[in-house]
């Protein structure tokens, strides 16, 4: 039997399209192997965000070189010049866009691997407790830092009806958390007929029977309007949990970076979330060292992070990237050390804050949806996405569970079960 690895960097998009891509491949009669080695097909799943992160895709991809099978190629490094890469990667066998996985199909068939092919709608994605599923593809906020908009395209909202039909799939098969995905998902519906909000989405989500929790990322503060936040705060199944990403908390640096907001708005935004929904837990993300970052701009970021004191905060260093404005017109300005400097600033900043937020839910009682077991211990989240670890010695998979909390440190909780 043909065996397939696929190896996966980047974001939760692009988690989710392996998952999409696994699917594919096993309805097409292959098996997972975890060792590349042993694998007849290899997919890199390629992210392009930072060039750290495309570093890494091309140290893979040279790794590969001497391997005998097939080498496939899929994510952010795959856009319109595949000529230009087929040059750099001659032993790449396939270069195809997330949004062609039919292409993979096509290729196999050519070649006499497979036959029949497989209608991309009736493929099933393994079901797993908790499982992502994209609603909207594509942005078109052309934030100027960013090459998202041109490696993804533009937004295309996937209609609401197959969405549902898909997680009613999900939930029979055992799934009991969504979480519904896009690069901007507040602006779902709006390329469909009826513009159909992502309010509404949630709406008919939050009747299926069964699905016990529903989660969304991530979310354009311009986007995110009250409309939103009410729908998180009456429906029972959507999570206490918004990403909400900032970026930078100094209004010169935000208007460079084209997104379309202040920090005044931000601040207030934060305010009015926390009002409809108190407890709801907020994530964000944060960019330093970008063009023009001097030191007083800096401090306006991390003294807005210890104002508001948000969940988590996931920082990155400022990477140029290739066609985007901030490249093209920006002289990247701050030295790496600096940014490092500045990333380790509120990494530390953050795990304080994180470290008391948590230590005051020592004693509370909090759900948890398990998800699987590590060292002897249940692990699983919170509504509020909160690792919490947990012994017990009945089969806890896929429950849900009262779970005193004992313990807790920056990224995760200790319980007991209630
Ligand atoms: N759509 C989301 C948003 O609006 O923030 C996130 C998309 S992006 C793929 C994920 C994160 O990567 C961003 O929030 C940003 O912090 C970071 N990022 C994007 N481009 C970057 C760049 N050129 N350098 C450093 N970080 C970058
Ligand atoms: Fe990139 Fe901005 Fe779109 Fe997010 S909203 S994907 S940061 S362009």
């Amino acid at each position: 039997m043909s065996r397939y690895h696929i190896w996966t960097i980047g974001c939760q998009m692009n988690r989710a399209d392996s998952e999409r891509i696994a699917a594919y491949l096993e309805q097409m009669g292959y098996r997972p192997e975890p060792r590349s080695t042993a694998a007849d097909i290899v997919l890199l799943n390629s992210c392009v965000v930072r060039q750290s992160a495309e570093d890494k895709v091309v140290h893979k991809l040279e790794s590969l070189r001497s391997r005998e099978g097939i080498l496939a190629l899929t994510g952010c490094m795959v856009d319109s010049d595949i000529d230009g890469l087929r040059e750099r990667f001659p032993h790449v066998d396939l270069f195809f866009t997330p949004q062609d996985i039919p292409a993979l199909a096509r290729f196999l068939e050519d070649r006499g691997l497979v036959s029949g092919g497989v209608d991309p709608g009736a493929v099933a994605v393994r079901p797993d407790t908790s499982a992502f599923v994209n609603i909207i593809q594509g942005c078109d906020n052309f934030c100027s830092y960013c090459i998202v908009p041109y490696r993804r395209g533009r937004e295309r909202s996937r209609p609401m009806d197959d969405i549902v039909v898909e997680v009613e799939g999900l939930v029979e098969r055992g799934t009991r958390e969504v979480v519904l995905l896009g690069q901007n998902v507040n602006v779902y519906g709006r390329d469909l007929p009826g513009r159909p909000r992502l309010s509404q989405l949630l709406e008919e989500l939050n009747a299926i029977p069964g699905l016990a929790r529903i989660r969304f990322l991530t979310s354009h503060p311009r986007d995110t309007d009250d409309d939103l936040v009410a729908a998180v705060a009456r429906l029972d199944k959507v999570c206490e949990h918004m990403s909400l990403p900032v970026q930078a908390g100094d209004d010169q640096i935000l208007q460079a970076m084209g997104r379309r907001y202040t920090v005044a708005y931000y601040r207030d935004l934060v305010g009015r979330i926390r009002g409809a929904e108190p407890g709801v837990a907020l994530s964000t993300d944060v960019i330093v060292g970008f063009p023009g970052e001097g030191q007083e701009q800096f401090a306006r970021t991390y003294d807005l992070l210890r104002e508001l004191r948000l969940d988590s905060v996931h920082v990155a260093c400022y990477s140029p990237r290739p066609q985007t404005r901030a490249a093209r017109e920006l002289a990247d300005d701050v030295p790496p050390d600096e940014k490092e400097r500045r990333r380790q600033a509120i990494e530390g900043l953050q795990e304080g804050i994180a470290d008391a937020r948590n230590r005051g839910l020592v004693g509370e009682r909090v759900e948890v949806l398990v998800e699987g077991r590590k060292r002897g211990k249940w692990w699983g989240r919170t509504r509020s996405d909160r690792l919490v670890f947990f012994p017990d010695d009945a089969d806890r998979l896929g429950h849900l569970v009262e779970v005193e909390v004992t313990g807790a440190g920056p990224w995760s909780l200790q319980g007991r079960v209630l």
